[in-house]
């Protein structure tokens, strides 16, 4: 807390708390995160927060939904700085809930600068990200020795024009994380494959990550649009390219073989594979 001049009298200027809070699964909270969320007295926060960590929220918590789900935002990105900015102007301290972390396509960085310049204190709680916390959830390593050295994260949405390096990225020759890629699979996989990456490059999706209804669909590049459709496969989705998506299937294989052999001991988290 500190005190704001700016107001009449002498308000103590709430802070804002941006807190990561992960794919999904509660048990992938922070220590931080957790704490920051069960101290919290309003609680401001996105549809990707899961149902299952909106349900830790504490019942003495106001909880404000400000949900930006694509081509549904029931406030605009500047109604929620604004409202952040009031309730802090007023005394209040902020819990801002964003899921995976704040700072991965996640606009954080865009608030914590815009209540700095108004003066209002900001902590910003690292989250596990999607492709961290997904891939894992799905098996796939994001980089492996042999298949991977490194790895790159990229959004296929824009709010103006997407202006992705294809060239570069066809030809990366390492894994390719692609957030919010589902209503582009189609131009994904042409600009990729007419840049130079292989059309039998394995792919992944993988749909509400690290929940109770986590998916995962694998196939090739060229099928893309074509897993997506033939599967239903709905927002969120993250779509992971690259060779280590074989690693999960090798061990989808290893669990089916483990399962006709009558033993009990498989992966704990649900999988659906295609071939
Ligand atoms: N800040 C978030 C990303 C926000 S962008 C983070 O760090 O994870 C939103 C996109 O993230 C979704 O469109 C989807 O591509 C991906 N995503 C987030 N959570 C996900 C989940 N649980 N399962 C699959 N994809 C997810």
């Amino acid at each position: 807390m500190k005190t704001n001049l700016t107001q009449a009298g002498l308000t103590q200027t709430g802070i804002v708390t941006l807190v990561g809070a992960g794919p999904g699964d509660p048990d992938l909270l922070t220590v931080k995160a957790a704490r920051a969320i069960g101290q919290a007295k309003l609680i401001v926060f996105d549809n990707l927060v899961s149902e299952e960590i909106r349900s830790l929220f504490p019942d003495t918590a106001t909880k404000l939904y400000v949900g930006k789900a694509k081509g549904n935002h029931s406030l605009t990105q500047d109604e929620i700085n604004q409202l952040m900015i009031r309730y802090a102007q007023s005394g209040v301290d902020v819990c801002r809930v964003k899921g995976g972390d704040a700072f991965v396509f996640g606009r954080g960085g865009e608030e914590m600068l815009l209540l700095a310049k108004k003066g209002i204190s900001v902590e910003v709680i690292p989250g596990i990200t999607a492709a961290s916390g997904c891939s894992t959830y799905a098996n796939i390593p994001l980089t492996h020795r042999g298949l991977a050295q490194g790895c790159t994260f990229i959004t296929a949405h824009a709010d103006k024009e997407l202006t992705a390096n294809w060239s570069a990225l066809a030809t990366l020759n390492q894994t390719l994380v692609i957030y919010m890629g589902l209503s582009k699979t189609e131009m994904i996989s042409d600009a990729l494959i007419a840049n130079g990456m292989d059309a039998n490059t394995p792919v992944a999706f993988i749909e509400n990550g690290c929940t109770q209804n986590q998916r995962v669909f694998t196939g090739r590049l060229a099928e893309l649009t074509l897993i997506k459709e033939q599967n239903q496969i709905q927002s969120p989705a993250l779509i992971v390219i690259g060779e280590v998506v074989t690693v999960a299937n090798q061990m989808h294989w290893l669990e089916q073989l483990s399962e006709r052999s009558g033993s009990t001991d498989t992966a704990p988290q649900q999988m659906k594979l295609t071939a």
